[in-house]
């Protein structure tokens, strides 16, 4: 496992290699645009250069990020009124079109600084039907990759399960990835706080193991990529997304030590979202991930 964090990248995108060494990450996530704006940050090559030559110095990767929260391929092709947040409505914008532009211009940058994935959250249906939603979100998927060739994939996240949100089962992750057609970058992530939340039992004894035949049998093992690894402030079942730091959630040290422990996820990149003492993950949580990770192994192992 190579350990690593969700970092902040504000000042510019080689910042946040430095800020990830701190807290001894060995790979990283970053957001490569604002999350509150539509409008792509105009990374300057040197700061572009810099992220890439730090990285390496740094022995930092895989390097990933995650894409904006605004972005949800399966609200409808048409234009919507919309507005300031908590005001009136004052235009009309079309969310997928900008969702797929956005999709666009993360493959683009990431390409640039040479990120292997984007997590993307898969959307929600907002009111169509499962089928419309899911072919709507794989003709996005499918048309940004199309438009930027490269190694950057999309690694398409399970939800906690909340509204109308898609990818809340294993089944539901399938159905977009397999009619997207490009199955080499097409990858997976799985947040073990979103898998607690939707009621996979990551947590019990057997429960990890359990949780990932049935990820294999339904899109296979060699598709995921990443894990976002998070406890949870959220009781087990109760759909919805809220993170607690390592070890303090309802997940608990057990749970993380049976989850890490996992003998099937021990190649993967595993990348903490945090809250840590507020402003996001710290050295604290990195260092209890490694102990609880060892822990974990020894369980395992019964020694
Ligand atoms: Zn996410
Ligand atoms: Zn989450």
């Amino acid at each position: 496992m190579r350990f690593g964090a969700h970092v902040s990248s504000s000042g510019g995108i080689s910042n946040a290699i430095g800020r990830g060494r701190d807290i001894g990450c060995d790979a990283l996530q970053v957001f490569t645009h604002n999350p509150r704006t539509w409008t792509p940050i105009n990374h300057k090559d040197g700061e572009v250069a810099g992220f890439r030559t730090q990285a390496a110095e740094a022995g930092m990767e895989p390097l990933v990020s995650h894409g904006l929260y605004l972005i949800n391929l399966g609200a409808p092709d048409a234009e919507v009124p919309t507005g300031p947040p908590g005001k009136p409505a004052n235009k009309t914008r079309n969310i997928h079109r900008f969702s797929v532009e956005s999709l666009v211009q993360h493959l683009e940058i990431g390409g640039r600084l040479g990120l292997a994935g984007v997590v993307l959250h898969v959307g929600s249906s907002k009111g169509s039907t499962y089928d419309d939603a899911v072919a709507r979100i794989a003709a996005g998927i499918r048309e940004a990759l199309d438009r930027v060739p490269g190694t950057c994939q999309v690694y398409l996240e399970n939800t906690a399960g909340a509204g109308d949100t898609i990818g809340r089962t294993f089944a539901q992750l399938a159905d977009v990835a397999d009619r997207v057609d490009h199955d080499a970058r097409v990858g997976f992530c799985l947040d073990t706080q979103h898998l607690f939340a939707s009621g996979y039992p990551v947590h019990e004894p057997g429960g990890i193991d359990r949780v990932l035949d049935e990820f294999d049998r339904v899109v296979g093992m060699h598709r995921l990529r990443c894990l976002h690894l998070n406890d949870s402030a959220t009781p087990f079942g109760a759909n919805r997304d809220r993170h607690a730091n390592i070890g303090e959630g309802l997940i608990g040290e057990d749970g993380m030590r049976r989850i890490l422990g996992n003998p099937d996820l021990q190649g993967l990149p595993v990348i903490l979202e945090v809250p840590g003492s507020g402003d996001g993950p710290d050295a604290e949580n990195m260092e209890r991930t490694r102990r609880l990770h060892r822990e974990g192994l020894e369980m395992r192992s019964g020694t």
